[in-house]
């Protein structure tokens, strides 16, 4: 049976951000609080944002750490109790928008927030989550169509919350925000959004019309990715690579692949503080390089969608785009050290997204393909 659900309304273009106080009155939210981090605020994003409001909010919490954690969720759960909130806007990269999430659940269900981890807590996670408006300023996770939202508990696991209610009610997609975005973050965001793309396009789950959004996404990324990373004031190519991030969140319910079942533990390392999509970037060729003879016909498409040659190396495709756009070679660059590899592959294992790689996967699969990402072996 195959489940396809598009919910979120979306207005996407240069300005979008000027619609919030009209999105804010149309859902009644009276009393909001921004979630954002420092790095919006030192941009000058949260301050224009706030003064596009008729009045200053009741909470603002911009101490959204790089990986959002529990202990963040709680304290910024508190400030919207404390302010009497009842809705939330989120600002910024996936991050606050997966922390904003956890808060619309803590505020309105009982905790721990452990309680409602994984797929199987799924029916505890009800319509009284506070409503939430993303207005995305990267252009890569798709967290602001996604039903999911990644947070790392106390005990160190870094886990899903998902519910449809966790969706945000409205997401104010304006690619002008991104203008200016350092090349290191549009390149790791970017390819964040062309790894959504292609391990939903990849994974065996039936959802043709999330297999036609994710083809499109990856193409749009492919194309303009550099452009963006060289010229960040373009605004063509930061429109497109919003819309290729918006495109790999709104396949994603397909379910990714192995790719990101090693790079959520991977964003678990309290050191080195990891970036998501930059670790994505790293590890795509290798798993692609794993997953060749299982995908049928996919590479074929997917080549075609790139506009690549059908003899065309697609591990190599994207190797060689990674070093175009400055992305690190391996796991060793980043500074992940060799220690953490057996509690990488376990949480790798345990990972949602590893039921939907099209390669099934076992523990010593996933140690290859971690001391392949790492930088051990020369790539074949
Ligand atoms: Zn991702």
């Amino acid at each position: 049976m195959a489940t396809i659900q598009y919910l979120t309304h979306i207005d996407f273009d240069g300005g979008a951000v000027d619609l919030l106080p009209d999105a804010i009155q149309a859902l009644g939210i009276q009393r909001p609080m921004l979630v954002t981090d420092r790095g919006i605020e030192a941009a000058g994003i949260l301050g224009r944002i706030l003064a596009l409001l008729p009045s200053p909010p009741p909470a603002v919490f911009a101490d959204t750490p790089p990986n959002p954690t529990e202990a963040a969720a709680e304290a910024a759960t508190a400030q919207y109790l404390a302010g009497r909130c009842d809705g939330l806007v989120a600002i910024g990269g996936g991050s606050p928008i997966d922390l904003a999430k956890a808060v619309a659940l803590l505020a309105t269900h009982e905790g721990p927030l452990s309680r409602y981890a994984g797929m199987a807590a799924l029916p505890l996670i009800g319509p009284q989550a506070a409503p939430l408006i993303a207005v995305p300023t990267t252009a890569g996770t798709g967290s602001e169509v996604g039903r999911g939202a990644l947070i790392c508990l106390r005990d160190g696991r870094k886990l899903v919350f998902v519910s449809p209610h966790l969706l945000p009610k409205r997401a104010l997609c304006d690619p002008d925000l991104t203008l200016g975005m350092p090349p290191g973050l549009t390149a790791g965001t970017g390819m964040d959004a062309f790894t959504h793309c292609v391990e939903t396009f990849l994974s065996p789950r039936i959802n043709p019309p999330a297999e036609a959004i994710a083809l499109d996404g990856a193409a749009r990324a492919w194309r303009w990715i550099e452009r963006a990373v060289t010229h960040p004031q373009d605004r063509q190519a930061r429109w497109e690579m919003m819309m290729a991030g918006l495109q790999g969140g709104l396949a994603f319910q397909k379910g990714l692949g192995a790719v990101h079942a090693l790079s959520h533990p991977l964003g678990a390392l309290t050191e080195p503080s990891l970036h998501h999509g930059t670790v994505n970037a790293v590890i795509l060729p290798v798993v692609l390089r794993f997953n060749a003879e299982h995908v049928g016909s996919k590479y074929a498409r997917l080549r075609q969608a790139l506009e690549l040659d059908q003899d065309a190396d697609l591990a190599a495709e994207v190797g060689a785009l990674n070093a175009r756009i400055g992305i690190p070679a391996d796991l060793r660059a980043l500074g992940v050290p060799m220690s953490v590899a057996d509690v990488i592959v376990a949480g790798a294992m345990a990972d949602h997204s590893t039921p939907t790689n099209p390669r099934p996967l076992t523990s010593g699969d996933f140690s290859r393909l971690f001391m392949e990402a790492f930088g051990s072996e020369a790539p074949g």
